[in-house]
């Protein structure tokens, strides 16, 4: 379903936020209070607007609370980030994403009504050394409460050329595989008769304390 997105800040987050939704399909309102920076975008969002958000009578006349969701994508200017996300939520946005610099940052993001916050810096940091402190470990996804999505690359001889069923995997390791990808096959929901390859890429689901001894358990 095409949802109607506005974009407050055309930093390198907001402009990155605003060219994915754009080339999926979604109609994207796009805000700065730098002309320059809107002028890059006139052509690529469905709208452009150069317009001071700390300004609520500008943020009422372009109809903010009309868009299902707004990404107060204001990066350094943590008063205006604030400030803009207490203003848009009590003009009645009903899901508003902001970008947090630090800790302190997203507590007050939070408190200001908030409903999503993400750190992209320490995020990606995260991730990366995540990353590259593991051998097999490709990509993964924090879901709420505790669970993670994990692409983990099978190397392991103790754990390839065997079956789900002689592995034991569910119960061996706490862990659903919900797909195996083979170079360009991709093994959709593999049974339990389902022989792991080397170099097999299997997409695993389960409580994060599992997926991370899961992958430290391989060689
Ligand atoms: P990033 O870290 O994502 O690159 P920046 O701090 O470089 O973020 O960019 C933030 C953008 O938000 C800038 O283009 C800036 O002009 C814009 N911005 C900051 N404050 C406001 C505001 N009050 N109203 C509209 N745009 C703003």
């Amino acid at each position: 379903m095409k949802k109607n997105f506005a974009i407050i800040g055309l930093g390198r987050f907001g402009s990155s936020v605003c060219q994915t939704l754009i080339e999926s399909g979604q109609e994207v309102l796009v805000i700065d209070k730098d002309e320059a920076r809107v002028n890059d975008y006139m052509d690529i969002a469905t709208h452009a607007v150069v317009a001071d958000a700390q300004d609520d009578e500008a943020l009422k006349s372009i109809g903010i609370r009309n868009f299902d969701h707004v990404i107060v994508a204001i990066g350094e200017d943590i008063q205006a980030s604030i400030l803009v996300t207490l203003m848009v939520k009590e003009l009645g946005v009903p899901v508003v994403t902001a970008k947090a610099l630090n800790e302190y940052h997203a507590r007050v993001l939070q408190k200001v009504g908030a409903d999503h916050i993400v750190h992209p810096e320490r995020d990606m940091g995260i991730k990366l050394g995540r990353a590259l402190s593991s051998n097999h470990l490709l990509d993964y996804l924090d879901l709420d409460d505790g669970y993670r999505l994990a692409e983990i690359d099978m190397t392991d001889p103790r754990y390839v050329n065997k079956t789900l069923d002689e592995l034991n995997f569910r119960s061996t390791f706490n862990l659903n595989v919900i797909s195996i990808r083979r170079g360009k096959e991709m093994i959709i929901s593999p049974l339990a008769d389902q022989v792991i390859l080397p170099n097999d890429q299997l997409l695993i689901i389960g409580e994060t304390r599992f997926v991370t001894e899961f992958d430290e358990k391989m060689n």
